[in-house]
């Protein structure tokens, strides 16, 4: 049995300071980053136990704030990519730390999820970053989040990217028909799956990976099915922490982060995107392919309903 974990301790402090982030420039005393690192030791050692019953791993993780400026996020990841029984180790991050601990990783395992913050860092200070992972050979994906105020951003640097390095673009949902016309137009060509980040998905009653193939843990070992349904299902220090896991339909209304819906069997991502699911990276290069990625817009237009969304099979757009 193969397992995707989402994890998330009890971090959340950031050294950066967006202004759409409940996180900014939140700091945290030493006893708490010290719990932080506890935990995470302690979910690492856990992971690595699990080689004994022969189940695989992959581990994403979500933090509130930036983790990657802590050593142990750095060493965290060097360990994982070191255990056999782990395919995958990947992290959200900003990418504002030094990339020195890469050397301690297996590459092939290895992947961020880089966003970049126009208010926080500059544009060539980010992408030097970025031609720094492609030095060392790291799998990445880069993204931003779709305000009207940072198209101009967008562009920029999809046109300074390696094309094969994939930019997304998270839609802002907070406000209602957010996006003119152009403005979609633009997003979309910049990432062909931006319309359907643009939606939240109906999921009450679907069937959805998590709680089942894919979970979420917190610092104290707390299993949920995914970031965005509360109840807790089970403990992975408990010995039957196994017996949790089951397929389960939604039980939210609507779905709308790729961590989320990506999962849901009905929109049929895992089929586009292989083995990048957790970091975000589609299988094929469908950014390099935009007119035939068109019809994925028009699929998922208007913004922000919630009916059905129907994906072409990655055969229409690889
Ligand atoms: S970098 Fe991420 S966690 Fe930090 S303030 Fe910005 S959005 Fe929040
Ligand atoms: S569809 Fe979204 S909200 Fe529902 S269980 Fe899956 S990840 Fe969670």
């Amino acid at each position: 049995m193969h397992y995707s974990i989402l994890y998330r301790g009890p971090l959340s402090s950031c050294n950066y300071g967006c202004d759409y982030c409940p996180f900014a420039k939140r700091n945290e005393t030493y006893e708490q980053l010290e719990s932080d690192r506890v935990a995470l030791a302690r979910f690492i050692n856990w992971c690595e136990a699990q080689s004994a019953s022969g189940c695989e791993l992959s581990v994403l993780f979500t933090p509130w704030g930036e983790a990657l400026i802590r050593p142990w996020y750095q060493e965290a990841l060097a360990r994982f990519t070191q255990m056999p029984h782990v395919r995958r180790a990947a992290i959200q991050t900003n990418i504002s730390c030094h990339l020195k601990w890469v050397d301690g990783c297996k590459l092939d395992r290895l992947a961020l999820w880089c966003t970049y913050h126009p208010t926080e860092t500059t544009r060539q200070r980010f992408l030097d970053r970025c031609y720094e992972l492609d030095q060392r050979g790291v799998r990445y994906s880069v993204g931003i989040v779709g305000l009207k105020a940072h198209v101009e951003d967008a562009k920029w640097l999809r046109e300074r990217l390696p094309e094969s390095v994939y930019l997304w673009v998270n839609a802002f949902k907070r406000s209602e028909n957010y996006y003119d016309a152009p403005t979609f137009d633009a997003l979309t060509k910049i990432d062909p799956l931006f319309p359907i980040n643009n939606v939240r998905h109906a999921s009450r009653g679907n069937a959805c990976r998590t709680g089942h193939e894919v979970f979420s843990v917190d610092g104290d070992g707390a299993m949920r099915r995914c970031h965005f349904i509360k109840e807790v299902i089970g403990n992975i220090y408990d010995e039957k922490w196994e017996a949790t896991l089951s397929p389960r339909p939604c039980s939210a209304e609507t779905c709308g982060c790729h961590i989320g819906y990506v999962h849901m069997n009905k929109l049929e991502l895992y089929e586009l995107f292989g083995d990048g699911v957790l970091e975000r990276i589609p299988a094929n290069q469908i950014w390099r392919q935009m007119s035939d990625c068109n019809h994925i817009a028009k699929a998922a237009s208007p913004p922000l309903t919630n009916r059905r969304v129907t994906l072409p099979q990655v055969s229409e757009i690889g």
